[in-house]
């Protein structure tokens, strides 16, 4: 680990399924940074509005949902854990019932400024790499490195379609891809904290590149910008 008179902040943002997370973990992992998934947060967070059938229109009782809720985002050799009120949510958060209803959760800005003022909290204690998608611009927008991914919609519902074809699932690309597009969609037009690169963000456009291509990418950007 360097020496640094500040900590180092790399925030990767872009829309869904662009590879963010995957890249962001082996970013993290090659640097000895902490990886901090902020897209398993917001999901958490409407993972327990759903089971307890809080009203997803109300910005209100969202936020009281959240002020009782604890979001922790463990690391284990098998990848990240996420935890929520002591429950592994892991893979129920991921769920299609979630993810499609998640932009609703994400869009009320009093929801936006707990989940913000923690993620801030995270990042107080380690250098880290932040991935989500008001990174760069409200987050951290200090940050050291700020990465901007995207990629065709039809080229990240392929992946999608490969990854959920792995884990035994049945998934159909149109769903996926018109999935994708209608949460980009939502994420882009909200008020608060709405998907956009932030001005200083490197954009990488990762429709013909490979995980390992990517990764080498940031990785050069960071080296360029880290004290010596
Ligand atoms: O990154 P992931 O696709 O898991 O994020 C799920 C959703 O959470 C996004 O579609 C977006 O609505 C919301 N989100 C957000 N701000 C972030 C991270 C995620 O609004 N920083």
């Amino acid at each position: 680990m360097w020496i640094m008179e500040r900590l180092f902040q790399i925030a990767i943002d872009g829309p869904a399924a662009a590879g963010k997370s995957t890249v962001a973990k082996i970013v993290a992992e090659k640097l000895g940074f902490v990886y901090i998934d902020t897209g398993a947060m917001y999901r958490s967070l409407t993972y327990k509005a759903l089971k307890t059938g809080t009203d997803l229109s109300s910005g209100k009782e969202l936020k009281d949902l959240l002020d009782q809720t604890e979001i922790q985002l463990q690391h284990s050799d098998g990848g990240q854990r996420v935890i929520v009120d002591g429950e592994d949510v892991s893979e129920p958060i991921r769920y299609q019932d979630v993810t499609s209803h998640v932009s609703l959760v994400s869009s009320f800005p009093e929801v936006r400024s707990e989940m913000v003022r923690r993620q801030r909290k995270l990042a107080r204690s380690s250098n880290v790499v932040m991935d989500g998608r008001d990174i760069g611009t409200r987050v951290l927008p200090q940050a050291q490195v700020k990465i901007f991914l995207r990629a065709s919609v039809d080229e990240r519902a392929s992946r999608r379609f490969k990854e959920e074809k792995q884990k035994g699932m049945h998934p159909s690309l149109e769903a996926l891809k018109e999935a994708i597009a209608l949460r980009d969609k939502k994420d882009m037009e909200r008020d608060a904290s709405p998907l956009v690169k932030a001005d200083d963000a490197i954009e990488l456009d990762t429709t013909s590149l490979s995980i390992e291509e990517v990764v080498r990418a940031i990785l050069q950007i960071v080296k360029e910008r880290s004290p010596r």
